[in-house]
């Protein structure tokens, strides 16, 4: 089994960020020279995520309204007594979930019409990295 491994990076402008990486994953999978297998790809960090979803700006803001409703900005969290102030990163992270395995077929990402990978930023404005780990023949 071929394995190859490569670190996306990211300092986003602003404290949360949707951005699409679909083409760099496809070109690290072009890379590896695995024709069947799967790729992880998963955020390294604990008020991050990675995500599978169709890539449409209006979706994009109704995702952020509704992990917004879900774990707004406030500043009772119990996590906050620590001195830190990021308690909603953290839980919008854990709605979005870390990371995603996408099938390889053919030397493709074998996904659906309207599929794409994201990486979501919670709390930006830092040094972030994704791990993505190809594996297959
Ligand atoms: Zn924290």
């Amino acid at each position: 089994m071929k394995v190859h491994t490569e670190y996306l990076h990211f300092h986003t402008k602003t404290h949360r960020a949707y951005i699409h990486i679909t083409p760099q994953v496809e070109e690290i999978v072009r890379k590896s020279g695995v024709k069947e297998g799967m790729v992880l790809v998963s955020a390294m960090h604990i008020t991050a995520g990675v995500y599978v979803n169709d890539n449409e700006s209006g979706l994009i803001e109704d995702i952020d309204q509704w992990l917004e409703h879900l774990a707004p900005f406030r500043k009772n969290y119990k996590h906050h007594e620590t001195g830190e102030d990021n308690g909603d990163s953290h839980l919008k992270a854990l709605l979005i979930h870390h990371e995603v395995i996408v099938p390889i077929t053919a030397g493709k990402l074998d996904f659906g019409t309207w599929q794409r990978i994201f990486y979501a930023e919670f709390d930006g404005q830092r040094d972030k990295r994704v791990i993505v780990k190809v594996m297959g023949e």
